[in-house]
């Protein structure tokens, strides 16, 4: 079954084309620029020259169009027909309070999304639009949206209403969703098959760092805690928000005279490690100049580290216990020295890497790189939501 998977952002919409179950890519690409000036298509099909055009791109639906012609192309393509694309599932970073699973995309879901616009008002309308797109294009072929909030929504109470009048809560939806759920659903999966165990005999923490971060605990498969809350911004530093602030700072700020929105943008764009190193959102790059001794960048490092060791412990305390910690996304995956600096002096905890096997261990491979003795078992794993997405979309799609 040939599934393909969207990921829409403002501006832009990655695509995978997968062939399930087996899970096989069969081509992926990136439109960029999508109505600004500067459209670009990035198109990758697996031992072939990729390809590269530069085309205006006014909407989702234009890059949409563009990539069924591509996928069909009978020289860059990979498929006879786009009817053979069975079934197209839309990542949506937002699904509110009611869309706690996968699901099938009717009018109803359609509509619901429009109505949750204002909790996700920048990732919201572009995966409305790549929806919209692929209805008008594909219309007979079944969608499915997966919601980076679901897996989170077995949150205890205690862990998502915030201790604000409870009103907030029932009439505004103020609590906490957590974000990057099907990052922390496919590794906290795939953990417990690499560790041959059921995952409902676990407790696993799952930390997602890459330009955005989140850090969940998932106790016997059910999240019960994850870093991120309303919004993307609760939690660690990441690479330009500054996660958890004392929110007085903000209307400190504002009574000094700084508009909300400014404060915002502050808060999302100029803050973490752009804010903090002065040098860049890039972890690369503040690890370079901290390297290079850069004082800022070696603070900015630490607050993650430390931010990241305060996580596990307050979520081995949530779970009364740790059976497996994760590392995942561009920085968990790619970085030992973060690996490293978090892991160090967690023993009391039962955390412990062997240092070889994380200076040594190939990027791009799941490894567990825990010292013989340690208690908790701690594991790269390269995080995979465009498979998990297909997944869901074949399950939902083949009924
Ligand atoms: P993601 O959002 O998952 O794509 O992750 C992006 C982040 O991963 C950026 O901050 C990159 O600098 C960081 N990253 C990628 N490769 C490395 C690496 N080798 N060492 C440190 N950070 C890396």
């Amino acid at each position: 079954m040939k599934v393909l998977v969207i990921n829409a952002g403002s501006s832009s919409l990655k695509y995978q084309l997968f062939d399930m179950p087996e899970g096989k890519v069969l081509a992926k690409g990136l439109c960029e620029c999508i109505g600004i000036p500067g459209g670009t298509i990035t198109h990758k099909r697996p031992g072939k020259d990729n390809y590269k055009t530069e085309t205006p791109l006014d909407n989702h639906e234009v890059a949409l169009g563009w990539v069924l012609k591509l996928l069909a192309d009978p020289e860059l393509g990979v498929i006879a027909d786009i009817a053979e694309i069975e079934a197209v599932g839309h990542r949506i970073a937002h699904g509110g309070e009611k869309l706690r699973e996968s699901c099938l995309i009717d009018d109803e879901v359609i509509k619901y999304l429009y109505s949750i616009v204002k909790l996700n008002p920048l990732h919201g309308p572009p995966a409305i639009a790549g929806i919209e797109g692929c209805r008008k294009l594909m219309a007979d072929v079944p969608m499915v949206g997966v919601f980076d909030t679901s897996f989170h929504s077995t949150m205890p109470e205690h862990a998502y209403i915030y201790p604000l009048p409870y009103e907030l809560y029932e009439e505004k939806s103020i609590r906490r969703y957590g974000f990057h759920g099907t990052s922390h659903r496919y590794v906290a999966n795939r953990v417990a098959e690499l560790m041959g165990k059921p995952i409902e005999e676990l407790k696993i923490i799952t930390c997602h760092l890459g330009n955005g971060s989140s850090i969940t605990a998932v106790n016997k498969g059910k999240v019960v805690d994850t870093s991120m809350g309303f919004t993307p911004q609760e939690g660690i530093l990441m690479g330009t928000r500054s996660g958890t602030i004392d929110p007085t700072i903000v209307t400190y700020l504002v009574s000094e005279g700084m508009s909300a929105a400014d404060v915002e943008k502050m808060l999302n764009k100029q803050s973490g490690f752009l804010g903090v190193s002065g040098k860049s959102s890039d972890a690369r790059v503040v690890c370079d100049a901290a390297a290079d001794g850069d004082k800022r960048s070696q603070l900015a490092l630490q607050i993650l580290y430390y931010g990241v060791q305060k996580y596990i412990g307050a979520y081995a305390a949530a779970m009364n216990g740790l059976d497996a910690l994760v590392f995942t996304a561009g920085i968990g995956e790619n970085d030992r020295d973060l690996r490293q600096a978090v892991c160090r002096d967690m023993d009391y905890f039962g955390i412990a890497l062997d240092e070889q096997c994380n200076a040594t261990c190939p990027r791009g491979e799941e490894v567990d790189l825990s010292a013989a003795d340690a208690s908790v078992r701690t594991w790269v794993i390269p995080t995979d939501e465009e498979f998990m997405i297909a997944k869901d979309t074949a399950r939902l799609a083949d009924r």
